[in-house]
């Protein structure tokens, strides 16, 4: 019988399908979080599925904003360290991405993100007064980075929310390369990495939730990449007046963004890239998101807009298929 696995998480389903002859080694934590799956086909792959829990855990270790004592955690709150030289890669390359996007994808959006509180313990809706007083805190060129030592301008501080977990997949990618797994799939919070095809040669089949809805837009066939969604359904608070709040900050205004895009899939080969843009292209809202991807290149989108269009890339419109029962209408965007 033909087994499937649906696991439902906060944004990008992975609809698996069995690993041929041997029973595929599956491994579900919770960090960084969230709620993370990891499954691997053939030989070796309980190994590789512990070596990358043991290595998601580690890089929460030194990513983490509530862990007082992360790497994160130690720059924010003394302004100035020595970083174990994985962290200061990931900010280096989140300074590459803040460039890339003009600054929609910003780590620096920290202090805003305190304030905001949306996915702590107290969310609530800040003055505009506290929101300026905050404003001159947010920009790269208060992060100072020379090798793995980085320091902070006063009242500065930085938040790896936005592609950790895309650079956490990358590492799965890496060990999975390294101990010569051909078949595999990890959903981490909805950074999706999908590694060669399944067992049987077809490609997997990565679903994209109905920011709508309980069910999913459309599903994607794909094989050997990443894939991450950002969207503002994910997470969010609602106030006490009925309006909901959600965690991607434009840092352009210190509040959720006001786009009209509901959810952005980005595909591409690396993880942590398609992480940060993913989160920068939800900030930019449709135009200037499709403008970004026809500029930069070397990446595929999916974007769920508010008036009901699924927009694909040209290359993903043979991959992508509409699920059955949705309202949504398919479009290609123009190259
Ligand atoms: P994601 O779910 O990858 O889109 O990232 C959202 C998380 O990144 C938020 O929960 C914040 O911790 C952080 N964040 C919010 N807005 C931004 C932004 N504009 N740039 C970078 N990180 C952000
Ligand atoms: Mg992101």
């Amino acid at each position: 019988m033909r087994r499937f696995w649906a696991i439902a998480l906060s944004c990008v389903l992975l609809l698996l399908s069995g690993c041929g002859a041997a029973a595929p080694e599956e491994l579900t934590l919770f960090a960084m979080d969230t709620y993370m799956t990891l499954t691997a086909c053939g030989d070796g792959a309980k190994d590789a599925l512990e070596e990358a829990a043991q290595r998601i855990n580690a890089l929460e270790q030194l990513f983490s904003r509530t862990r007082e004592d992360s790497d994160v955690s130690r720059l924010n709150r003394q302004g100035s360290a020595s970083l174990h030289p994985e962290t200061a890669e990931l900010l280096s390359l989140s300074l590459s991405c803040a460039e890339a996007t003009g600054g929609a994808f910003d780590v620096t959006v920290a202090p805003l993100v305190t304030l905001w509180d949306i996915t702590g313990d107290a969310p609530r809706v800040p003055s505009r007064e506290e929101l300026d007083a905050l404003m001159p805190l947010v920009g790269v060129e208060h992060l100072h980075l020379h090798g793995t030592d980085a320091s902070l301008d006063a009242g500065c501080a930085v938040d790896l929310g936005g592609i950790a977990k895309g650079y956490a997949s990358d590492q799965v990618a890496a060990i999975f390369a390294a101990r010569g797994i051909r078949s595999g799939a990890v959903s981490l919070g909805g950074n999706v990495y999908v590694c060669g095809t399944r067992p049987d040669g077809t490609p997997w089949r990565v679903a994209v939730q109905d920011p709508q809805g309980a069910g999913c837009a459309c599903i994607l066939s794909l094989q050997d990449t990443f894939a991450v969604t950002s969207g503002a359904y994910q997470r969010n608070f609602t106030a006490p007046d009925g309006t909901v709040y959600h965690h991607i900050l434009d840092p352009a205004t210190g509040a959720p963004a006001q786009s009209d895009l509901l959810s952005v899939t980005v595909l591409g080969a690396s993880g942590s890239v398609a992480d940060a843009y993913s989160t920068a292209l939800f900030v930019m809202g449709q135009q200037q998101a499709e403008s970004f991807w026809r500029a930069q290149g070397g990446f595929s989108l999916v974007l769920i807009t508010a008036d009901g269009r699924v927009r694909c890339t040209p290359d993903l419109s043979e991959q992508l298929t509409l699920s059955e029962d949705t309202s949504y209408v398919l479009e290609v965007i123009s190259p």
